[in-house]
């Protein structure tokens, strides 16, 4: 559709009334000369409220029921923003993620978008009306809610933005936009007037929770262009857009770091084709997202496997490992949550060599000691022990000029 724009606010800029009138108040201005759809998260920690609240009734809660928990924060933000929108004189109408057509997969908590079928989206665009959306949810093909995983509404505003061919998705958040590192660890941390979808992409799968990775995919897939920006200031802030040549010249773009990683090792594997599919594939049998992986070399026809898992994940992979562990009459289990991963990334680094040598020399002379490392063109991540972590990440910002 023509001159339509997709604005989505997080969680933190709808956290109270006074801030969603101040929503209410920025839509409005826009909704002037645009179509707009508004994208919208639950308020301010409330996803993770409900998260504990489930968990205070069960330990491993029914993921259909929690699904249908985690949809109502997001729908109490859109009837609000709604009201907030119509009391000003405008037309507006919320709809949950199943009303505006976003179909997904039946992967409970964690889905993925099937396709989205924005028909009920264009008619009430075209009676003029503000449609304001549910993030981070849609309908599976039981008919029930699917929530799309943490972050999850930054990949329903871009998916809406492809969907409706929309001029520019806008991200609003409690930042000015993109920084070198999080803002909120590193005061010197500098805002990016621009960076590519693939640095963007390996910044958010590092860590930088700014954007939720799947989104960038999306945004890369469909060339979207997103503007990361401040609901609160009125600044320009980051546009992610395709590669431009220039970018090159910067060898790290950004620092990240995720402190919800944990290290597992199965030990004592024998070495035999087929060991590490039946080990990876049980993982992603339970949706499990495996990250980093080291197979040591093999002593005597046995090895040891490394990998990282989400904190979250930790419980199920140790248990799933074990019963593997019994069949292959391997050794023990044995993992460490106390572990961070911090990374750099940066296009320039696929024209620039020894960028990895220099972080790690960085990190020895910082006494901090370098347990996995991984590897892309444009990314090298490192896990180090999670007490490190600050001060890793604000040495490397420094030593690499971002400052
Ligand atoms: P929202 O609720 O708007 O979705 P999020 O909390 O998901 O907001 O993301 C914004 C937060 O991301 C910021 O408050 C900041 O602390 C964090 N962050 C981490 N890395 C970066 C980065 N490189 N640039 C900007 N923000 C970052
Ligand atoms: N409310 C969801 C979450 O906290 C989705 C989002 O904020 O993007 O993960
Ligand atoms: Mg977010």
């Amino acid at each position: 559709m023509n001159n339509l724009i997709v604005m989505k606010f997080g969680g933190s800029s709808v956290a109270n009334t006074e801030k969603i009138i101040n929503v209410a108040n920025r839509v409005t201005e826009k909704a002037r000369k645009n179509h707009i759809v508004v994208v919208v998260s639950a308020p301010g920690d409330m996803t993770d409220d409900l998260i504990d609240r489930a968990k205070s009734i069960t330990e491993s809660p029914d993921p259909r029921e929690m699904d249908m928990l985690l949809a109502t924060g997001e729908i109490q933000s859109i009837a609000l923003l709604s009201m907030a929108i119509k009391s000003k004189g405008f037309d507006a109408i919320s709809l949950t993620g199943p009303q505006a057509g976003i179909h997904a997969n039946n992967v409970h908590t964690k889905a993925k978008i099937r396709k989205i079928r924005p028909k009920k989206i264009l008619e009430e665009l075209k009676k003029n009306k503000i449609v304001i959306v549910a993030g981070f949810q849609g309908l599976n093909s039981n008919d029930d809610f699917a929530t799309l995983g943490r972050g999850g509404s930054d990949l329903t505003a871009v998916a809406l933005a492809a969907a409706l061919k929309a001029k520019e998705c806008e991200i609003y958040t409690d930042v000015k936009g993109v920084y070198t590192t999080d803002p909120r660890l590193i005061s010197e941390a500098k805002k990016l007037d621009k960076i590519s979808y693939d640095e963007m992409l390996e910044l958010a799968g590092v860590g930088s929770q700014v954007m939720m990775s799947r989104s960038i995919e999306v945004a890369k897939k469909y060339n979207v262009n997103i503007h990361v920006r401040s609901t609160f200031s009125n600044e320009k802030g980051t546009i992610i857009t395709k590669e431009v040549s220039q970018m090159e010249d910067v060898v790290v773009s950004g620092v990240a770091f995720d402190k919800n990683e944990s290290k597992v090792s199965i030990t004592d594997v024998p070495d035999r084709p087929g060991i590490a599919a039946n080990i990876f594939g049980a993982l992603s049998g339970k949706n499990i997202n495996v990250d980093m992986i080291i197979q040591s070399a093999a002593r005597e026809k046995y090895n040891d496997i490394s990998f990282t898992v989400s904190k979250n994940d930790l419980k199920n992979a140790v248990s799933i490992l074990k019963n593997i562990s019994n069949k292959l009459n391997a050794g023990p289990v044995i993992y460490d949550e106390n572990v961070a991963k911090v990374s750099i990334v940066g296009i320039g680094m696929r024209s620039h060599p020894g960028v990895a040598a220099k972080m790690f020399k960085i990190f020895s002379d910082e006494d901090i000691n370098i347990q996995m490392i991984s590897t892309s063109e444009i990314k090298i991540s490192c896990i180090i022990s999670s007490k490190d972590t600050d001060r890793a990440v604000k040495i490397l910002h420094k030593k690499f000029g971002l400052g």
